[in-house]
């Protein structure tokens, strides 16, 4: 097989799909030699989460792999290769260090700033998880509350009880939870009842049609009920257009994540930055404009 490169940067054949191909082989010792050697190929981008009242919050940490010849290498192309050849705590690692330095910065013009880190079932079921956490956060001098941890439903059934512990651990230290992609899962509520969780993230699937389906709408609506009166942050993902901002925000949402607030992006020296300012604008003139 000959690894033929087209021009949009990305191979014709998916060697996700081949875990032994030649590709995917020399793809692994790369990234394992860069994680070693230069990990500031793998570049943290920055995406705004804002609430619903025009206020930028904070942002997720998402890792992008700068690669001198491939061009940029999104996450669905490395993470789980990384997940499956033990390099997952390294990549952690550094995309923790990287996105603490960032809040840090932020927090100098933001104290209230958050940023948003990842975990994987590896990185969740890692012993050492809680006593890296304390170190990362003191070796870049941040508070624990600058720094929420993302984790999936799927994450946490792999060993509810190991995962039930650790997070309860990671909650002691000021640090706060997320659920990730929430509602594709299969957490049952009795079990995200007792879980030290201050977040859920709707999954962008509930969230990208709510202005044209009206049973997309219903279950956002009652999703934020739910976590409401749980008294969790309701983070809506995929919020690509004004009306779907604002009809999040009639329904009582109180975070959004998306498009329409901005990309993800490289770190920047406010937290305001990342944000689209045209986005804000949109929703506070029209909030005027209703009011
Ligand atoms: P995620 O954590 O659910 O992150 C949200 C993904 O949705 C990001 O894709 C983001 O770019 C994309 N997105 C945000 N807003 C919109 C929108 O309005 N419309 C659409 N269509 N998409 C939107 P990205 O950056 O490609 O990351 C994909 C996944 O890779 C992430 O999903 C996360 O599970 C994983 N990932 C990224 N960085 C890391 C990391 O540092 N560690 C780990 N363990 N996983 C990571
Ligand atoms: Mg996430
Ligand atoms: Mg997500
Ligand atoms: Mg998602």
């Amino acid at each position: 097989y000959d690894a033929k490169v087209n021009h949009t940067g990305h191979a014709r054949y998916d060697p996700d799909r081949d875990d032994n191909s030649r590709e995917r082989l020399q793809l692994i010792a790369e990234l394992r030699d860069v994680l070693r050697h230069d990990p500031d190929q793998l570049v943290v981008y920055y995406q705004p989460k804002c609430s619903l009242s025009g206020r930028v919050v904070g942002a997720e940490a998402l890792v992008r792999w700068q690669h001198p010849t491939r061009g940029l290498i999104g996450p669905d192309r490395f993470v789980q290769t990384a997940e499956n050849n033990s390099l997952m705590p390294a990549l952690t690692g550094h995309v923790l260090r990287t996105a603490l330095v960032q809040v840090r910065q932020w927090r100098l013009s933001d104290p209230l700033a958050t940023v948003s880190v990842n975990l994987s079932v590896t990185s969740l079921l890692d012993e050492g998880l809680v006593d890296h956490m304390t170190s990362a956060l003191t070796d870049a001098g941040v508070a624990a509350d600058a720094l929420i941890l993302e984790i999936t439903e799927t994450m946490i059934m792999v060993d509810p009880e190991r995962s039930n512990r650790t997070l309860h651990a990671l909650s002691a230290l000021g640090i706060k939870l997320s659920i990730d992609d929430y509602g594709t899962g299969q957490c049952s509520l009795a079990y995200l009842r007792d879980l030290p969780v201050q977040e859920l993230k709707l999954d962008r699937s509930f969230v990208q049609h709510i202005v044209t389906k009206q049973r997309d709408a219903a279950i956002v609506r009652s999703t934020i009920e739910l976590a409401h009166s749980l008294g969790l942050v309701l983070v809506a993902e995929g919020v690509e257009d004004l009306g779907s901002a604002e009809l999040l925000r009639a329904m009582g949402c109180d975070v959004a994540q998306g498009y329409y607030f901005g990309r993800p992006q490289p770190g920047t020296p406010t937290l305001a930055e990342a944000v689209d300012a045209a986005a804000i604008d949109g929703l506070s003139r029209h909030q005027m404009v209703k009011s």
